[in-house]
């Protein structure tokens, strides 16, 4: 009863385990989903902050010329700026820790010849008057018609400076003005104030420097700098890096980019903070940095980064699919066990109840024959019978009792040695037609008793067979004894031996058909198991080792058995023994 309970429990059980493997499966996979965003995101700022950071100090570096360089508006008049920059240019020489970032300075102001740009070459303690270069003309007539209009006009930038290049060289520019404060309003514009960076000192210096500070020895990324127009290389972390090798990258910033349209008149619109850009599993054309991130204008430093490893979407996808497929690893070795330990557990109760059975059978196997013989000899031993036929008819009983018991033990201790693995098989070339025959001999009473019609065919010319005569024997005789038990309604038996040679090699076949009830569907798959008895079985004895025998000596023999049976059709056992 109990017995039964916990069976019903167990398939039960198992699925419900399985159920729940599988919807732990499917919160793993949406864990590890929510997970992957949010290192993407992670990995997506630590980028962007990176990106951010690094622009913002390169600016600041370059942006701490200007409230060094820029006079104060309420002190100076026009004619003192040339002075007063002389003298700053001396002092940054001598106080700066980065002295040789200023390449030179020069100015645009109103002079009695109009409007003159003059330079003041490092080293030089005077400026000198040059063409305005191409790159400043639009700084030359913004500055033209500030001069013609009364003063109190807006100031020119937002943050009063403005970035430009001049022979792919950045500059940094800012206005001169007079007039006091409290408003901007009251300021004059007087000209223009143009610090050019030093392109050598930033290339090998400033950006190495920034690069080690924000990505370390370059492990995991590779970085550049590259002019947007002309399309040009400033500075690669990696001596492999070329501007062809950068056609798509997987991040970037704008570094600097030249504020002032040279096609505009007026003052440049007020321009948002440069944003970081980083692409999706495929990376982006260099073309995308600039417009994503500075607008449309030409002329723009970019910082581009890719990432040795792939895009940032590729390896979180990467990492993505790693614990996934583990995870599904797992979960299919979870679900796996469970499987395999519910079979198991069915086998173990399967094979307990079996033995169960068997033991109850051999008990009764035994019990019967003994109870005959004990009968039997009691009655000669008190000399009730003295018939001597009657004698003779009571030792038959006792004698064919006795085989049976002796049968019976001997096929338990066959299998108790198959089973530890104790028998040994004495290999000899035997002829399988005598073997065949004898072992009919044997039960020939029997057959002829129930009034069997036995047919033999035995191929002439059957080679001789390398095998263990007895255990071949003793497997024909269970084949025998079953078809006495269980075929009896055909009362047929047909024995025959051929030699069959196919693509595996050649091989001796003895097969042993009745004409009997046959075998059901369900039972034919098991009938070979240890203890395992058909629906046939029910009222006749045994203990369902026979089959099991015939197999295993068969198999230690080399060789195999097989069965055909359809129920009502008779059943056909056939021994294939391989000829060496
Ligand atoms: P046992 O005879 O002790 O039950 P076996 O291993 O010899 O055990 O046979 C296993 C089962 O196969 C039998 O219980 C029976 O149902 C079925 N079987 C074996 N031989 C025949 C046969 N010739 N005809 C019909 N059923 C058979």
């Amino acid at each position: 009863m109990f017995d039964r309970v916990r069976t019903n429990w167990l398939v039960p059980g198992c699925v419900a385990v399985l159920l729940l493997t599988v919807l732990a499966g499917v919160q793993q996979y949406r864990w590890i989903n929510r997970v992957s965003d949010a290192d993407r995101r992670q990995r997506r700022e630590v980028m962007e902050r990176t990106l951010r950071n690094f622009s913002g100090d390169f600016r600041d570096t370059l942006l701490r010329l200007l409230p060094f360089f820029r006079p104060p508006p309420d002190e100076k008049n026009d004619a003192a700026f040339e002075p007063y920059m002389i003298e700053m240019t001396r002092r940054w020489h001598s106080t700066s820790d980065r002295p040789q970032l200023l390449a030179s300075i020069s100015i645009g102001t109103q002079s009695d010849q109009g409007v003159v740009f003059r330079r003041l070459q490092t080293g030089d303690n005077h400026f000198k008057t040059e063409d305005w270069p191409n790159e400043f003309v639009v700084y030359r007539r913004v500055l033209e018609e500030r001069l013609r209009l009364p003063g109190g006009q807006p100031p020119l930038f937002p943050d009063g400076f403005a970035f430009e290049f001049f022979q792919g060289r950045p500059v940094l520019i800012f206005p001169l003005v007079t007039g006091a404060p409290p408003t901007p309003e009251w300021q004059r514009l007087r000209g223009w104030c143009f610090l050019e960076f030093d392109d050598d000192y930033l290339r090998q210096y400033l950006l190495p420097e920034l690069m080690a500070r924000h990505y370390g020895t370059g492990a995991r990324y590779q970085v550049a700098v590259v002019a947007s127009y002309p399309l040009s290389m400033i500075y690669g972390s990696d001596p492999t890096l070329t501007i062809g090798s950068l056609s798509q990258v997987n991040a970037g910033i704008v570094l600097l980019n030249a504020n002032m349209p040279q096609d505009r008149q007026g003052p440049p619109p007020p321009r948002p903070e440069p944003q970081p850009f980083v692409s999706g599993p495929q990376g982006v054309p260099l073309a995308e940095i600039g417009g994503n991130l500075g607008g449309t204008d030409d002329r723009a430093w970019l910082l581009v980064v890719k990432n040795k490893a792939g895009s940032l979407e590729a390896l979180v996808e990467n990492a993505r699919l790693h614990t996934l497929g583990f995870s599904f690893i797992i979960f299919v070795l979870l679900a796996g066990s469970s499987v395999m330990l519910m079979l198991a557990t069915m086998r173990a109760r399967r094979l307990a109840q079996q033995q169960m059975e068997f033991v109850a059978g051999v008990s009764h196997e035994l019990r019967t024959p003994l109870t005959v013989i004990q009968s039997t000899s009691y009655n000669l031993s008190q000399g009730t019978i003295q018939d001597p036929s009657r004698v003779q008819q009571y030792g038959d009983v006792i004698q064919r009792e006795a085989r049976r018991l002796i049968n019976q033990i001997e096929r338990m201790l066959s299998f108790a040695g198959i089973q530890s693995g104790r028998r040994v098989y004495d290999l000899q070339p035997t002829n399988v037609t005598e073997i065949a025959e004898r072992s009919l001999a044997e039960y020939a009473v029997p057959f002829a008793k129930d009034g069997w019609q036995i047919e033999q065919h035995f191929a002439e010319d059957l080679p001789l067979v390398l095998t263990d005569g007895p255990a071949l024997e003793s497997a024909l005789k269970n084949l025998f004894e079953n078809a006495l038990k269980y075929a009896a309604r055909g009362k047929w038996l047909s024995v025959s031996a051929c030699a069959v040679q196919d693509r595996k090699g050649s091989e001796v076949q003895i097969t042993v058909a009745d004409r009997g009830p046959g075998i059901a569907p369900k039972d034919l798959p098991h009938i070979f198991e240890p203890f395992y008895r058909g629906q046939t079985a029910a009222t006749t004895s045994g203990a369902g080792l026979g089959l099991c025998l015939v197999d295993r000596n068969l198999r230690a023999l080399g060789g195999s058995v097989t069965v055909q049976s359809a129920p009502g059709d008779g059943t056909s056992f056939t021994l294939h023994l391989p000829v060496s």
